[in-house]
């Protein structure tokens, strides 16, 4: 599975183990600001890849994970930024973005639908639909999009995400809801793998996970997890993160030859933790906003920073 992770409250312990076992890490800003309005919509995406001379004084929402292995990147409230983010993305090496979601070129939408796009690059002008955020136009030669397919809920209105996606009785706690979410994913996995088979990725903030402790419920958590034993139970189908997907892309074996492909074997990894003794350090003061009155950061090297990392001070010096 891939993981676009973001930094505040992000347990680093956890996201590490994530990585190790297999997962892909991959960005959704620094900040995650709730402000589309005034923060990400005008513009001020240069926020997005300023990295100037080393990290003191830099506003750089892409550039805080150090690790080598990032490659893709989402937009926080899938405010796509244009040319410049795209731009940012680029100068800072990232090889894909997916945050752009995709309407008319689905399995389902309209009378006679487009078809599902597969992911694709930005050597050519993107005939992809607008549906948030600003678009690009200018070209990026090796910059993968990763379209985020709009699926149908269940109320027929299109959602990129689960945590939009709505209908009748998936947010209560008896067997039917989780059968309305393990029925909502089943269809619009079957858009794909019975039409173009264009790769189907499943979206959601973990939110919506949390929604079922709200509705004292399982229904979303146990819904999902059927959903991926079905899809998993299929000889053809691979449950794989979005950068194998795109290795797959560059390297489009037919299905009964994938098992051999690189990116569809499972990597060994050493049973051992390599973070056994994670520290949690805690922040009360010159926190980025006053609204906070504690943060607590998970990670696995020591000592703590002096200061909670942050904008213009990556190291929490
Ligand atoms: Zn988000």
């Amino acid at each position: 599975m891939t993981f676009f992770v973001s930094h505040l409250y992000n347990d680093y312990a956890k996201m590490n183990e994530l990585h190790r076992l297999g997962s892909e890490i991959a960005v959704h800003s620094v900040t995650h600001k709730a402000d589309v309005e005034h923060y990400w919509r005008p513009g001020e995406l240069h926020r997005l890849g300023e990295r100037g001379s080393g990290h003191e004084g830099d506003a750089d929402e892409v550039w805080f994970y150090p690790e080598k292995d990032i490659k893709g990147f989402r937009a926080p409230f899938l405010e796509v930024g244009g040319n410049d983010m795209y731009q940012a993305l680029y100068d800072n090496g990232f090889s894909y973005d997916c945050s752009w979601p995709a309407l008319q070129y689905t399995n389902w939408y309209g009378e006679e639908p487009l078809g599902a796009l597969f992911p694709y690059t930005l050597d050519y002008l993107s005939p992809q639909d607008c549906t948030v955020g600003r678009c690009p136009d200018a070209l990026f030669p090796g910059m993968w999009v990763a379209p985020m397919l709009d699926l149908k809920d269940n109320r027929g209105e299109a959602c990129a995400m689960l945590d939009a996606c709505q209908g009748n009785e998936t947010d209560c706690a008896d067997q039917n809801c989780e059968d309305n979410v393990f029925k909502f994913l089943k269809r619009n996995f079957e858009y794909n793998y019975n039409s173009n088979r264009a790769p189907f990725g499943v979206f959601t903030h973990h939110s919506w996970f949390l929604l079922d402790e709200i509705n004292e419920s399982t229904a979303h958590t146990n819904g999902y997890l059927r959903f991926l034993q079905y899809v998993n139970s299929l000889p053809d189908v691979y449950l794989v993160s979005m950068d194998r997907v795109l290795e797959w892309m560059k390297d489009p074996l037919p299905v009964m030859d994938l098992g051999s492909h690189p990116a569809f074997t499972c990597p060994t990894f050493d049973p051992e933790s390599d973070c056994p003794d994670p520290i949690t350090c805690e922040y009360q003061e010159g926190l980025p906003d006053p609204g906070l009155k504690e943060v607590l950061m998970t990670m696995c090297s020591r000592p703590c920073p002096k200061n909670f990392p942050w904008l213009g001070n990556i190291d929490g010096n």
